[in-house]
Formats: structure tokens, sequence, C-alpha cells
């Protein structure tokens, strides 16, 4: 069955050819996940430049009103330092001691900032009760001895200015910081304290003003953490968004912006759904065009691989006889060229063989029953080359040869086994001296016949066989030896 098996193999490789390498398919995913993951990377590294931008932006933002901010109150708080120095200075000038009330108030307060948020100053004496006020000529009555704005003065030596803690007026009910600073006699004993007051709604409005429509809070405290005043709501410590701080000139103040990360999300989110949508579309449009040409290229190989299976089954059936099965005459003669040369030759053994007296058998049973007949000699005949590892060929009407690389001694009890199998059949027939269809065998082994060419080999297997039809048939004679001595017969029918 080696040449069956030959056949086969050539038609099955070219079919596995189409199919197992699939390269332009798998090139064509490959570069799908290159392009796709690509734009991918590209899309993510987009989206996070997208959110760096939106943050730096944001505290470029936040440092600038922040500095802005910190110049505003820091101004306000040196003008009215000045007011306070400026009466400190004032308060010991002889000129001022014999002076009339009108023109003492005058002399101190005429530098004294009357601007909006600014509120009155007044000076207190070292017992704290207020002697002089900017806002009238007659002093509002206040004793402030236990204020710390008082007590700090006047228990330390110098103090500068003091910015105490934001309270809240009993007249007016509004918020102010105090400001306040020591004055002294002539020979630096303390004399009273200078004290006044920034409304905070006046920081507040300024911050305001500055920070305009954006999200920013900008919160006014102490450096230990005191809260003074903000321009919005109170922000919780670990609200997610950005913050930053500075202090107010050389004073124990702080300011600090915060800008909550949601309002910062808003200038690059929406951008970021634009690009995902581009990118989904054009992941989308990339697999859409893939997975048609995918379709295309699979569409192609399945024709491929119909074709190359229609032409092998083309070529089974042109290799195959119609009745038998066993391949054909046509087949048996492209085969048995591979034993062209003698040296090969010398390991393949050729059997030829006849079915007996086979004209008989038709003209009792009939052509159909011949035709069974002869499928059922072939099944035999298949069964033996499938074994040997050769391969069955049926050559004429009711001729058939077997072609099988083997040493000589397999292939004479593969010939013996041929003509038993199919005795052993036992097909009747009435018009054979044995009464059943037998089979005559002229086996050419290749070592032990050498011919000139491979022509000669094919005649020298049909002598052999012509020599079993001369014994009697129903035998195996061997190309080579003397009809005297017939080969041994296995013990099957015959
Ligand atoms: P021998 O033992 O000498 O070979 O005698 P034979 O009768 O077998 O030889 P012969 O050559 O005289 O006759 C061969 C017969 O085989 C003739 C024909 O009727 C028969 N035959 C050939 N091909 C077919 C076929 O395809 N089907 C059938 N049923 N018979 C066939
Ligand atoms: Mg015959
Ligand atoms: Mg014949």
């Amino acid at each position: 069955m080696r040449a069956n098996r030959a056949a086969e193999t050539g038609a099955s490789d070219e079919a596995a050819g189409a199919t197992a390498p699939a390269t332009p398919r798998r090139l064509l995913a490959a570069l799908a996940l290159v392009v796709v993951g690509g734009m991918w990377i590209y899309t993510a590294w987009t989206i996070h430049d997208l959110r760096r931008q939106a943050w730096d932006s944001a505290r470029h933002d936040a440092l600038g009103l922040l500095g802005t901010s910190e110049r505003a109150i820091a101004r306000d708080i040196e003008l009215y330092d000045l007011s306070l120095m400026t009466v400190s200075s004032r308060l010991n000038l002889p000129t001022l001691d014999g002076a009339s009330p009108e023109l003492r108030h005058l002399g101190l307060f005429d530098r004294v900032s009357q601007a909006r948020g600014y509120g009155s100053i007044l000076v207190l004496d070292e017992k704290g009760h207020a002697f002089l006020d900017s806002g009238s000529l007659v002093p509002r009555r206040l004793d402030g001895s236990d204020r710390l704005y008082f007590t700090i003065h006047r228990d330390a030596l110098e103090t500068g200015l003091f910015i105490g803690r934001p309270w809240r007026t009993r007249l007016s009910g509004r918020d102010m910081i105090p400001l306040s600073r020591r004055f002294a006699y002539a020979d630096g004993s303390f004399a009273g304290v200078i004290v006044g007051a920034i409304e905070l709604a006046y920081f507040r409005e300024v911050l305001d003003r500055l920070k305009g429509s954006r999200d920013f809070t900008v919160t006014l405290d102490f450096t230990d953490g005191s809260e003074v005043m903000n321009t919005g709501q109170p922000t919780a410590a670990d609200a997610p968004g950005l913050r930053e701080a500075r202090q107010v000139g050389p004073w124990p103040l702080r300011l600090s912006v915060f800008l909550p990360a949601t309002a910062i999300d808003r200038a690059w989110k929406p951008q970021t759904h634009i690009v995902l949508a581009l990118a989904l579309l054009l992941s989308l449009g990339i697999l859409g065009v893939v997975g048609l040409l995918h379709r295309e290229f699979s569409r192609r190989e399945r024709a491929e691989r119909q074709a190359l299976a229609a032409r092998a089954e083309l070529e089974r059936l042109a290799a195959t006889d119609a009745l038998t099965g066993l391949w054909n005459r046509r087949h048996f003669e492209v085969s048995v060229t591979r034993c062209a040369e003698p040296a090969e030759r010398a390991r393949w053994a050729l059997l030829s063989i006849d079915a007996d007296h086979f004209k008989g058998f038709n003209d009792r049973y009939g052509h159909p029953a011949g035709d069974r007949a002869l499928k059922q000699v072939a099944a035999v005949l298949c069964g033996r080359a499938a074994q040997a590892g050769g391969s069955a060929f049926r050559v004429g009407g009711e001729e058939f040869a077997l072609l099988v690389r083997c040493e000589p001694g397999e292939a004479a009890m593969l010939a013996e086994s041929v003509r038993a199998g199919v005795a052993a059949l036992g097909l009747p027939h009435a018009d054979h001296p044995r009464g059943i269809l037998t089979l005559s065998v002229g086996m050419a082994h290749g070592a032990l016949a050498p011919a000139a060419s491979l022509q000669g080999w094919i005649d020298a297997a049909d002598a052999a066989l012509y020599a079993a039809k001369r014994q009697g048939r129903d035998r195996v004679c061997h190309a080579g030896a003397q009809e005297s001595h017939p080969p041994p017969r296995l013990s099957a029918a015959g």
C-alpha cells in the first residue's frame, strides 16, 4: 500500500500547507493589535498629559492669586500700622502738650487713614483706659486692661505690631481684627497702648475681588492654625484638591488657597471624553476593517483548501479502479517506476496475480456475480498489501499486482498468503477443477530475479504467473525458481 500512501500523503500535505501557517491572518491580527494597542497607549498618555496640564495651570493660577492677595493684605496692615506708628511718635511731642483738644486731636490723627474698612484708633493709658479716639474728640469709654492687645504690650518691652484674635464689636456687631502698638514715656517706660482694627468684611471683599469668579477658597488664618476668615465655605482638611499657602509679610498670618479637584477636573475631563470617543471610534474602525480582511482571508483559504481537496480527490479517482477501489493500471505504471533503478529494485517484490478460469465463472454465474467476486478478491489483496506496507493494483479485467518493499522471504509469504486468502473465501466455481475461485501468483523479487530493465522485471513476474498457470493454477511461482520445485504452500485451501 506504499504507493497508495504516497499519493494520499502528497494530497494531504498540500491541503495542510494551505491551513497550517495562516500567516497573512496572523500578521494582520498582530498588526491590528500593535496599532490599536499603540493608539490606546497614546490615548492614555494624552489623557494623563491633559490632567497634568490642568493641574499645572491651576497651581500657576493659585500661586498668582496667593501672591496678589498676600500683597494686598500686607499692604493694608502696613498702611494701618503706619497710622499707629505716626500716633505713637506724636504722643510725646511737647508742642501738643499745651494745645487745645481740637488741635491735639488734629495733630495726632491727621495722618490716620480713614479708608473704608479701617476702624478708629484708640489710645489707652498705662491702666488700660482709653483717653484718645481718632473717631471723636470725646473718647469712647473703654477699659482694655484685661485685653490681650493691652497686656502683651504692658508685659513685654518690644513686641512691635501685635495682631490679635478677631472679635465682634459690641456696638456695630462687625468682625474686626485688632492691631496694636506700645507707646512709652521719654524714659522708655510703658505709657500705654495704641490700638485699632481692620474689618474682616473688608479683607473678605478684597480677596473676593481678587479671586473673581474662580472656584478658589481663600483663607486667612494665624500660623498656629486658628482661622481668621475665608472667602467661601470652610473646606475639610482632607478634601481632594489643590492647596497652596504663604505667610503674610513678617506677621504670624498665613494666606492659603484651595481649589477643589472637581473644579480642576472640569478643565480637562470633557476633553478626555472627546479623546476617548475618537480612540474608540478609530479602534472599532480598525477592528472592523481587520475583521473584514480576516473574513476575506479565511474565505480564500477555505476556497483554496476546497480546491486542493477537490484536486486530491480527482487525482485519487484518476488513480483508482472504480469497481474494486484498488489503485488502477495507470497508477501502477507510475508507482512501479520507483523500482527503475536496479539497486532500488533489489529491495522490492512484484506480485503478478490472475483469477483462474474466470471466464468460466462469468459464463456460469453471470457478469454481476463476477464483479462481486472480483471485489472480494480485491478486498483480500488490499488487506494483505496493507499489512505488508505495500500497494495493491487492479491492472486488467481479472488481473492484479502487488508492489511491496520487503525481503524475499517476506515476499514469498505474502504471495502465499494472498493465494490462500482468496482460496479461503471459498467462492464456489463449478467449472474449476477445485470447485472454488482461486488465484495464480507470479512473484519477482528484485534481489532474486535481477532483470536488466524495469520492463524485464515486470515480464519476469508475468512469466512466473504463466508458470503457475501452466503448473495447474491456484499456486505461487517465483521468478528465477525451478518449475520442478514449486514453493511451499500455506495450509489454507488448495
Ligand atoms: P485463466 O485461468 O487462464 O486466466 O482463464 P480465464 O478464463 O481467467 O482467462 P481469460 O483471459 O480467458 O478470461 C478472462 C475473463 O475475465 C474474461 C472476462 O469475462 C472476465 N472479465 C474481465 N473483466 C471483467 C470484469 O470487469 N467483470 C467481470 N465480471 N468479468 C470480467
Ligand atoms: Mg484468468
Ligand atoms: Mg487473464
